[in-house]
């Protein structure tokens, strides 16, 4: 594991009865994996209080021209790393989605529209090669992008899930192929 960044702070708060003690000293820490593309990471996410895991493949299709106008990589680097920062507090250490929303009020990551799944053609052997759904970047109902994933391997369309009942976690290992900023 490559550490990109840490992130270290010193708090001296006061006690109630004002005598100052020290706190715990919090540590952020990004997983930048191993260059290869991460079936189950998008973008990044966090993997533990205090650690984000990022998938640098996809992160790379934010400035692809298909995506121009759209959130950027470094954006996307500096929510991951951000989130960490926060579930490394006490107050965001459980609730990963709640240190999410706080960060993407400052640097945007993304809000995925899962009911939106969609999968690509079936082909002449009955396989699927991937799928499709939206995602905007948080607090911006205007910025939407369309993700496409691929297949590790094409899937028999029978051995899919439904759309409207496909989720992240029910379908076979996937990775990010293109972002699409809509305009
Ligand atoms: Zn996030």
């Amino acid at each position: 594991m490559k550490v990109l960044q840490t992130q270290r702070t010193y708090n001296t708060s006061p006690l109630p009865n004002l005598v100052k003690h020290e706190n715990k000293v919090n540590h952020a820490t990004i997983n930048t994996g191993d260059g290869n593309p991460n079936p189950s990471v998008i973008f990044g996410q966090a993997t533990a209080p205090g650690l984000n895991t990022l998938d640098f493949s996809d992160i790379k299709l934010l400035d692809a021209p298909s995506n121009k106008g759209g959130n950027t990589g470094s954006r996307v680097v500096l929510h991951e790393t951000l989130e960490a920062y926060y579930t490394s507090q006490p107050d965001y250490s459980t609730n990963a989605l709640l240190a999410h929303n706080e960060v993407g009020k400052i640097f945007p990551g993304y809000d995925f529209v899962l009911n939106s799944i969609q999968y690509g053609a079936t082909d002449a052997n009955g396989n699927v090669s991937g799928f499709t759904f939206d995602a905007f970047e948080q607090n911006n109902l205007n910025a939407k992008s369309v993700l496409t994933f691929k297949f590790v391997t094409p899937v028999p369309r029978t051995a899919l899930p439904t759309e409207s009942s496909a989720r992240l976690g029910n379908m076979p290992s996937f990775n990010l192929s293109e972002v699409k900023k809509i305009p």
